[in-house]
């Protein structure tokens, strides 16, 4: 289901993860690419307003994980689309390194069972056009907000003129409540964190989410709010 969340952006709701479309300047612009078996939905989402994959001139990867890359390969072979990531990021965008779980006993265990499902869904694209870096302004308005924790490379999205916070899954909107990425999948909570200060300088009103639904208004007193509790405990 494709819902307008502002003008020019739209959220995807994959089932459980959301990808995002601008259709403003520079775009049409996909943002996330949800599960390896998403891209149907997105397709049919994407012709809901007119488009076809052929149009997307830009895919931006927020992070490699399963439920963000996963549509990116089929995507970008039915399109002339860019793809662009953190250039920390690229190595797993490319599927040439996977991301390691939680460092903890539980990580560990999982570890095989990851790895598996990883291997198994080959999630890597074959080329990335753009390495990204922090701060860096893309065509669309947005800045890149590099925050690492719930994984090496991962970006979030800053459009300083609309007021938007595209915040992938440095933290999550699930239940009604603002919450830190999954434990189980975020190899350093504490970077996580701290990655999360960062969003305590910016303006914006609105926050779209990897995982759950936008915050429309007053977003960023919202996330802040949230920042503090858990930097306090
Ligand atoms: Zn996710």
């Amino acid at each position: 289901m494709i819902s307008t969340i502002a003008p020019d952006l739209s959220q995807l709701d994959l089932g459980g993860v959301n990808a995002y479309l601008w259709t403003g300047s520079e775009g049409p612009t996909l943002i996330d690419t949800g599960m390896p078996g998403s891209v149907k939905t997105i397709i049919t989402d994407l012709a809901s307003i007119g488009l076809q994959p052929a149009d997307l001139r830009r895919i931006i990867i927020t992070h490699a994980d399963l439920d963000h890359l996963g549509g990116a390969r089929e995507l970008s072979a039915q399109s002339q689309a860019i793809i662009a990531c953190h250039t920390v990021e690229s190595a797993y965008v490319l599927g040439q390194k996977t991301k390691k779980p939680n460092p903890g006993l539980l990580g560990y265990l999982i570890r095989p069972f990851f790895d598996l499902t990883n291997r198994r869904a080959k999630p890597g694209v074959s080329h990335v056009d753009e390495y990204l870096l922090d701060g860096q302004a893309m065509p669309e308005g947005f800045t890149v907000l590099h925050m690492p924790g719930h994984a090496p490379g991962q970006i979030a999205l800053h459009h300083p003129d609309r007021g938007i916070l595209i915040a992938a899954d440095a933290l999550n909107n699930r239940k009604g409540k603002l919450g830190l990425p999954s434990a189980l999948f975020t190899p350093s909570m504490s970077q996580a964190i701290e990655s999360l200060q960062r969003l305590q300088k910016l303006k914006y009103e609105t926050a779209c989410f990897g995982h759950g639904p936008p915050i429309l208004s007053g977003a960023d007193e919202k996330i802040a709010e949230f920042v503090r509790s858990v930097s306090d405990s």
